[in-house]
């Protein structure tokens, strides 16, 4: 476990909060990367270690995700790392004070200006995702401090059917008579992806970034078996296949345009903007 530093006041500070190793680099690698370059304090708290993810056989797969996670975290320019030891699974039955405690306590030590989590889609209803998008909700209203800017993320429609179509007629020219890659993480229905999720507010092209958002999600080794449609994305092809994210800002008061905002605006921009004023 990683603890977080003290923040420091003149960066503005972003803090993700996901449910597992992975999430993070499939959900919004892009952006985070993005943010990260332009000088934002990118922090993530990942509430699980995924130890019952795995798809390769691994023993220790708490200990080898953590440590995929770690690489991850360097590749998307992560600062701090927070991994708590929550049941991979058992999230919606994990008792919700502690679990919003948990989150709280890492958005105050964020001093976190915008937070990140899944939709109420869970990316492709994950029990564990769903119920982290209830609790870091309930976690940001019920906060005592400086209230951040909460987003949800979701995977636009469509977008893992065609990881999965560009992997099949990759893999189809290497070997005309293997079978074609059907899985994104262990999923193998890549229409669940964002199947029903809610509009976004913010479509974020993140295609100069796509290619840490790639080494990022390879970095996730035990999650990437051969099959994986994932391991024929190349740096070529992520930018059309991996770079637009969506985001939804949540209606939790009064909504000045944050820096996400701004950088939504500005698809080309890698320098910070004028002005980092933080949301009020
Ligand atoms: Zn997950």
């Amino acid at each position: 476990m990683t603890e977080f530093p003290e923040a420091t006041a003149d960066r503005p500070s972003l803090l993700a909060v996901f449910a597992h190793p992975d999430d993070e680099s499939l959900a919004c690698g892009g952006l985070l990367a993005w943010c990260a370059a332009l000088g934002v304090r990118t922090s993530l708290l990942c509430l699980t270690h995924g130890e019952h993810g795995g798809h390769t056989g691994v023993s220790s797969l708490a200990a080898v995700r953590a440590r995929e996670l770690r690489e991850a975290a360097a590749v998307l320019g992560i600062s701090d790392v927070t991994l708590l030891a929550h049941q991979d699974g058992m999230l919606p039955w994990t008792d919700a004070t502690r679990l919003e405690s948990d989150i709280r306590h890492a958005v105050a030590r964020a001093d976190a200006d915008v937070v990140i989590t899944f939709d109420e889609d869970g990316l492709y209803w994950h029990p564990d995702h769903v119920a982290v998008h209830e609790r870091t909700t309930a976690a940001v209203l019920s906060g005592s401090g400086r209230r951040p800017a909460l987003y949800y993320v979701t995977l636009p429609t469509g977008s893992m059917r065609s990881v999965v179509e560009h992997a099949a007629t990759l893999a189809a020219v290497q070997d005309p008579t293997g079978a074609p890659p059907t899985h994104i993480l262990g999923i193998a229905d890549p229409d669940a992806f964002g199947s029903c999720a809610p509009a976004p507010t913010l479509v974020v092209d993140t295609g100069n970034f796509a290619r840490q958002k790639l080494l990022a999600l390879h970095c996730h080794r035990s999650q990437l078996p051969k099959q994986d449609a994932l391991t024929l994305v190349t740096t070529a092809t992520a930018p059309r296949l991996l770079g637009i994210e969506h985001y939804r800002r949540a209606g939790t008061g009064p909504m000045p345009d944050t820096f996400l905002d701004r950088l939504a605006s500005c698809p080309d921009q890698q320098t910070p903007p004028d002005s980092w004023s933080p949301v009020s």
